[in-house]
């Protein structure tokens, strides 16, 4: 068995803002059901404690620069038997909302801290100096907020073999020098090679340069982040570490993300019984004040309203797709400029486009459900989930050809239907005509509802279950224990 401890900042449902709390809540408990032993390492945010339930003090720790004691409260991830440890720290965590920013959306003033805090916690339970009687055999860090944990447990021997997990390379947590110093981070980790970012203290480098293993959640992405059109400035660190950098697609939770029985849903449908689905979009039309007709095809999107996920290239788009007998349902959230742009655009085409703006995982989990189509034009893309969900829910994903989209997404034609591969559309230039064309061609399949179904149970019956996610990541950690006890079997006692 092995043991692993998963530092990360967000774990569904205890608390997420993206992709990367997904993962954290469903691959520590498939890892659990193929026999590790998992335990997970959060910060103890406000919202997290009352979703957690009833939790005890295991630990109580002093660490440098507090003065205060910080408590280890432990509890389980709800619905799975993953153990999991919350940092109790009030004057770090105990803030209500969104994890890494205030209430005018601005970074928290002390998030470099706040995350310092994280890993060194992630240390000492590491080294098993927290009293747990448990030592992992593998500290596994996930983006920028646990990237510290690599770079401090390498001034430690004998430690954990350490794995480092890239969800997006756009978040790197870059600071000024002087939080270097007011940190007081040792010294040898100050280097070009180490945690210096241009003059300045990146988190993210901590987790690259020092973890014995780097991955990404796609096989695409971590080949496109050697370059330097999607290498955010670590494309040369990143080349440099190529050999020990490889992508694992991730998986769906099928607790979540099962159309069968999806407690959100006003009805239940399957590959083989799709006519559930047809009372989801109904239910969403009516839901969403657009009306309920169902031969007027249905283009979803649930997203972060960023640049990255390509927002703008759908919103310039939208005039000309407006002229189609089409309707959109986008939730999201994010910059205030897209959200308003959104929301004046429903309010000037309300028949056609309907635009929820906040963050809803109920209307989420329908518009997947009861949308035709799923737009994610995104810029870059780690791995990407909506595309799986919509996947899993017969709902065929428009995409840009990046990423994890490469991945997972079997662009419609001749050939690929004629071949049963087809599952979506994508399209490679980033362009809103490419976009608008992606969407047309979409269209013209729709109108052929035998052939529109074909892909659409193709899609379905694609396994992205987390088993096989969770089976690469075990291959790797025992690469990595393989490699270490090789080591220790060299070394003189
Ligand atoms: P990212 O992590 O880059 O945001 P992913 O596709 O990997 O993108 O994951 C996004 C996750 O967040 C999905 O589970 C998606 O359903 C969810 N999500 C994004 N925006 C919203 C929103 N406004 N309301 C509800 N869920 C959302």
């Amino acid at each position: 068995m092995r043991k692993i401890l998963f530092v990360a900042s967000e774990a569904h449902p205890l608390i997420k803002t993206g992709g990367l709390g997904d993962v954290c809540g469903s691959l520590p408990p498939a890892l659990t059901k193929l026999g590790d032993d998992v335990r997970l390492l959060l910060p103890g945010y406000h919202d997290a404690l009352q979703v957690a339930g009833r939790l005890r003090r295991v630990a109580q720790l002093t660490l440098p620069p507090f003065a205060a004691p910080v408590n280890l409260l432990e509890g389980k991830l709800p619905g799975t038997h993953v153990k999991c440890w919350f940092i109790d720290f009030p004057a770090a965590y105990d803030r209500p909302g969104n994890p890494y920013l205030n209430t005018h959306g601005q970074d928290w003033h002390d998030n470099a801290s706040r995350f310092a805090l994280l890993a060194r916690v992630a240390v000492v339970i590491a080294l098993d100096h927290a009293g747990l009687s448990w030592r992992p055999d593998v500290v596994h860090a996930h983006d920028w907020q646990a990237g510290l944990v690599p770079a401090l447990l390498s001034t430690h021997t004998p430690r954990p073999a350490t794995v480092f997990t890239i969800h997006n390379l756009a978040y790197q947590g870059v600071f000024p020098h002087a939080t270097f110093q007011s940190l007081t981070l040792p010294h040898e980790l100050w280097s070009m090679a180490g945690l210096e970012f241009y003059g300045q203290l990146s988190f993210i480098k901590g987790g690259i340069a020092y973890a014995d293993r780097v991955t990404t959640v796609s096989p695409t992405y971590a080949r496109e982040i050697q370059t330097s059109e999607f290498g955010h400035g670590l494309d040369g660190l990143l080349r440099h570490r190529a050999a020990v950098l490889s992508g694992i697609l991730n998986g769906i939770d099928d607790k979540v993300w099962n159309p069968g029985r999806d407690p959100h849903l006003p009805a239940h449908y399957s590959r083989q019984r799709l006519a559930g689905k047809a009372q989801c979009k109904a239910h969403l039309q009516t839901e969403l004040g657009l009306r309920a007709e169902a031969s007027v095809p249905l283009l979803g999107m649930v997203s972060r309203l960023v640049d990255q996920k390509g927002i703008d290239l759908l919103i310039a788009a939208l005039p000309v797709l407006l002229q189609q007998p089409i309707q959109l349902a986008i939730l999201g959230s994010g910059e205030h400029r897209h959200e308003a742009t959104l929301r004046a655009l429903a309010a000037q085409f309300p028949e056609q486009l309907a635009v929820q703006i906040g963050y809803n995982e109920s209307l989420a989990h329908r518009i997947i459900a009861g949308a035709d189509m799923f737009a994610m034009p995104s810029r870059f893309e780690p791995c990407g989930l909506t595309q799986l969900y919509s996947l899993r829910y017969g709902t065929l994903p428009v995409v840009h050809h990046v990423g994890g989209l490469v991945d997972t997404v079997v662009d419609c034609n001749d050939l690929t239907i004629e071949q049963g591969t087809a599952t979506g559309f994508s399209f490679q230039a980033t362009e809103p005509e490419a976009l608008q064309q992606a969407v047309l061609r979409a269209l013209l399949l729709y109108r052929k509802p035998r052939r529109w179904r074909v892909v659409m149970r193709q899609g379905m019956q694609q396994d992205y279950s987390w088993m096989h996610s969770a089976a690469a990541y075990q291959e790797l950690y025992d690469e990595l224990l393989a490699a270490a006890t090789k080591f220790e079997a060299l070394t003189p006692p």
